[in-house]
């Protein structure tokens, strides 16, 4: 552990990733120049496309995947130099849903903790069981558990060495409302006790309604990287174009506050927050300076628009 925590729970600089072509598949460059800082203390989220390269880097992370080129530090702990320490600082938990069904949670966890060589006297297992709503599953037998469970599971089983750093891979994916309620419960839970926390999905609401970061990669090229915040003010935006019945000479000071601009005489461009300003208000301040309305016309934007404008390839010849 280095003597102050560090900055930054992550970051990548110019990582790289190429698969050699084998049986099952050909060759491919997956990660292509990824620098990236996952602040302490974040809930990040990485969205992208199917194949986008968001697995390929969480594996990197955890020591699953080799990097071709770049580097990669997890708190503070260079994966290719500190390697015991980058991997003790991260809890992954995986895509797949994978467990040994002849476990009982309560062994499962024990036998990860012996993995990670938690001490006994420090060992949490009861408390992580409850922490994720497992509690009186302890000793049920895993095959006996619903999918949602099964992932709950998985994320204690990330948790038991106590990461500062926890993520998630698609952890959402095939769990119903209800499961995936619960599953972020007990993740804000986690990251209000102070852990870091990455999520991977291509659910834009939920990294909406999540993550304070999102990160945007495509094709293994991040195309977005920004605080959820300044990407929804960039995307609570609308543009309507009002068109009069008078030549004006400028914008009627009632208007202004409106953010309206003179495009030709006759034309004013409103841009402005619809979930703000009611296009209606615009419309009455319109008709309030005195000015009769000919024509309307708005465009808007959601964080699925930018998402798809910014994953979109039209006719772009990259297999995936
Ligand atoms: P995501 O998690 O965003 O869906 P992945 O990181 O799983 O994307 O995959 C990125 C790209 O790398 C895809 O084109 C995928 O087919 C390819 N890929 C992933 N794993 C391997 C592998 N073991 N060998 C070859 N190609 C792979
Ligand atoms: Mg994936």
């Amino acid at each position: 552990m280095p003597d102050c925590l560090p900055d930054n729970a992550v970051e990548t600089e110019h990582l790289c990733k190429t698969y050699r072509g084998g049986k099952r598949h050909p060759g491919k460059e997956a990660l292509k120049d990824v620098s990236l800082a996952i602040p302490r203390g974040s809930f990040f989220g990485l969205l992208g496309p199917n194949g986008a390269g968001k697995s390929t880097l969480i594996n990197i992370l955890a020591g699953l995947v080799v990097k071709t080129a770049g580097s990669a530090r997890v708190w503070g702990h260079d994966i290719a130099t500190e390697m015991r320490a980058a991997r003790s600082s991260i809890g992954i938990v995986p895509q797949e849903l994978n467990i040994d069904p002849f476990f009982t949670p309560r062994e499962l966890l024990e036998v990860q903790a012996g993995l990670y060589g938690v001490a006994l006297s420090k060992r949490r297992t009861d408390a992580i069981l409850e922490l994720v709503g497992l509690a009186e599953q302890a000793n049920a037998y895993t095959r006996s558990l619903s999918g949602g469970m099964r992932r709950r599971l998985l994320v204690a089983k990330a948790m038991v060495h106590s990461p500062p750093v926890l993520v998630l891979d698609e952890p959402t994916a095939g769990v119903d409302v209800d499961l995936r309620r619960q599953l972020w419960v007990n993740v804000r839970e986690l990251r209000r006790r102070g852990t870091t926390i990455v999520l991977t999905t291509h659910y834009l609401e939920e990294a909406q309604a999540l993550c304070n970061h999102i990160a945007i990669i495509d094709r293994g090229r991040i195309v977005i990287d920004d605080s959820t915040e300044n990407l929804l003010s960039r995307i609570d935006a609308k543009q309507m174009t009002v068109t009069v019945d008078r030549e004006l000479a400028e914008v009627p000071p009632p208007l202004r506050p409106y953010g309206a601009e003179l495009v030709n005489g006759r034309r004013l461009v409103f841009r402005y927050p619809p979930s703000r300003t009611p296009t209606g208000e615009i419309l009455k301040a319109v008709e309030s300076a005195g000015l009769a309305v000919i024509d309307v016309s708005t465009k808007e934007a959601d964080l699925e628009q930018i998402f798809l404008q910014l994953t979109r390839h039209d006719g772009a010849p990259e297999a995936v």
